[in-house]
């Protein structure tokens, strides 16, 4: 989660409000590289079950960001990754979509379309196959059809969580997804498991995320119009929790499976969860040994032209707290706006 302070709220919408922010990055504001934008899901988050923290923007929102994006930077692919890495006059912005859902193509695509703006979406190639319901969606469910006003689980939490409004509901669920992100991936079915029954909720049902993901047809379909796609692993778990064979596999039969279904090669891969303690030194090699030329994380920043980790390019989260006005800010002057 991105917790801006106030501060910088305040700042970016003096600057906005005043034209003084395109004044500032035209001027003393100068900078060279590449800021990186991550989503996951456009949409209206008010009639889902599902996790409303992966909601980055309502339509209109995201139509409002690839414009002003279009308008002021040039926004690029994969393709133009290294020109831009190393040009020291380059200002380039880049749009990515983490996992594979299906507003992704429905919604996202043609705002995209559009704007005829590159975009890259890394995707899970096991949510695509087998639609399962992700972890973090899972807990999100359970908590919200529980029905409870508290959430006791002694184990995990010596607290009792609040479930008494729709703030306290999301603060809990994203304390329990905390949790969860911490825990060794062998233990992570347990875990909700365990979670099922202290909310009497049971394990999600499958057909909740039916229509969930995207097809490989939608993803043929925006590949040939042009949109970029990487790896981002089979089934999503946090590399850094898993033993090296499950990284390896994770890491290599994600780049085999999309490749096989686009017919081309693929070189990027988003690491999931993308936090500084989500994947190790040993991720970033099974990476090259894959034959993955570019990582990507998301635990904040921007890519200073020729001061870069190709494996560990640096994004910013698009998320709810993240307004038009700072948004417009992290692209404008990334120096002092692209952190945590
Ligand atoms: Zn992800």
């Amino acid at each position: 989660m991105v917790a801006f302070t106030g501060k910088r709220d305040i700042l970016a919408n003096t600057l906005e409000r005043t034209g003084t922010g395109s004044l500032l990055s035209a001027t003393i504001g100068q900078w060279n590289g590449l800021v990186v934008f991550n989503y996951h899901r456009i949409g209206d988050p008010s009639e889902t079950l599902l996790d409303h923290a992966l909601f980055s923007a309502t339509a209109t929102e995201f139509d409002q960001q690839v414009r002003f994006l279009k308008r002021n930077f040039d926004v690029i692919g994969v393709a133009d990754l290294p020109r831009v890495l190393h040009d020291s006059s380059a200002r380039a912005v880049m749009i990515t979509f983490d996992d594979g859902y299906i507003d992704n193509y429905e919604i996202a695509f043609p705002i995209l379309q559009q704007h005829d703006a590159a975009a890259l979406f890394f995707i899970a190639s096991g949510y695509l196959d087998d639609h399962p319901v992700a972890w973090w969606d899972e807990v999100a469910w359970m908590v919200r059809t529980s029905g409870l006003r508290q959430l006791c689980w002694e184990k995990h939490f010596p607290q009792s969580l609040s479930l008494e409004n729709e703030e306290s509901t999301r603060r809990t669920i994203r304390e329990i997804l905390l949790k969860l992100k911490s825990i060794p991936e062998e233990n992570a079915d347990n875990f909700l498991i365990q979670l099922g029954e202290v909310t009497g909720t049971g394990r999600c049902p499958c057909e909740v995320s039916d229509q969930l993901w995207m097809s490989w047809d939608m993803v043929r379909e925006m590949d040939q119009s042009g949109i970029d796609f990487g790896g981002h692993t089979v089934n999503h778990p946090v590399l850094a929790n898993c033993d090296v064979d499950r990284q390896r596999m994770e890491i290599s039969n994600s780049k085999q499976r999309i490749e096989a279904e686009l017919g081309h090669s693929i070189t990027t891969f988003s690491y999931p969860v993308g936090q500084r303690d989500s994947f190790t030194e040993e991720t970033k090699k099974l990476l090259e040994q894959a034959g993955y030329e570019w990582g990507f994380s998301f635990y904040g920043g921007y890519c200073p032209a020729s001061q870069f980790d190709p494996y560990d390019l640096k994004r910013m989260p698009v998320e709810e707290r993240v307004h038009q006005n700072l948004f417009r800010s992290i692209a404008r002057l990334p120096q002092f706006f692209a952190k945590k």
